[in-house]
């Protein structure tokens, strides 16, 4: 269950900007053990990356991932960090091209979010009995968000592809102990922030900034880093 009233946090947000965060293969991974069971390996810099976000950004997650996969890699990964999301999304969000509990491929459409798309407008809305209470969305004020102040930082290039300009493609994490990619995307929307005037939107900056240039040239704590990959 979605214990956390996000709608609130949403509707008292006082961020303009907001950043949309995928879960598996870029904050955490989600390891399989030989006995079938998964173990949650936060990505190196989480914490910090999210202290950063939070205080600066209103964030959002949008996980493909069913619910209680999603809340549970809430609980391991996320910390105090989990109450302060204005929204969080799952699979049943997703455009999906086939069954919701087989293995379609995912879309997010960050239109829905500017529209006003809720659980009742999912053709998945009945997936389940629980997870029925969140509506996913604050229907108080459906017209707080534009498009052009939304970022969605996802390690799957197609999931994000209705929105090319708004996706910020990110290395996939499968559990590497050497990793910096989450504070090299700091330090990225950190130059954002520190020039926020010279920027109407979020999404002039990303424009002006390419962050695929960025984080290739960016220092790191392993070369190997900086290649980056389709995940699917
Ligand atoms: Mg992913």
């Amino acid at each position: 269950m979605y214990t956390v009233d996000y709608s609130q946090n949403e509707a008292q947000s006082t961020h303009k900007q907001l950043i949309v965060l995928d879960l598996n293969g870029t904050l955490v991974y989600r390891q399989k053990r030989p006995n079938g069971s998964r173990v949650l390996i936060p990505r190196p810099g989480l914490q910090d990356f999210l202290d950063f976000a939070t205080k600066n950004f209103a964030v959002m997650v949008w996980s493909s991932a069913q619910p209680a996969s999603v809340l549970g890699m809430l609980d391991a990964g996320f910390g105090e960090h989990a109450s302060q999301l204005v929204r969080v999304w799952d699979r049943r969000f997703c455009d999906l091209d086939g069954d919701y509990f087989g293995k379609s491929s995912s879309v997010k459409d960050l239109r829905r979010i500017t529209d006003g798309f809720n659980l009742s407008h999912s053709v998945n809305r009945t997936a389940y009995k629980s997870y029925n209470g969140y509506t996913g969305v604050n229907t108080e004020n459906p017209g707080q968000w534009q498009l052009e102040d939304i970022i969605l930082i996802d390690d799957s290039e197609s999931k994000a592809y209705l929105q090319k300009d708004n996706h910020i493609f990110i290395s996939t994490f499968s559990g590497q102990t050497h990793d910096s990619e989450l504070g090299v995307l700091q330090t990225y929307l950190q130059k954002y922030l520190d020039n926020k005037d010279s920027f109407p939107h979020l999404l002039d900056y990303i424009k002006g900034s390419s962050w695929l240039d960025y984080r290739k040239e960016a220092t790191r704590v392993n070369d190997e880093e900086i290649e980056i990959e389709m995940s699917d």
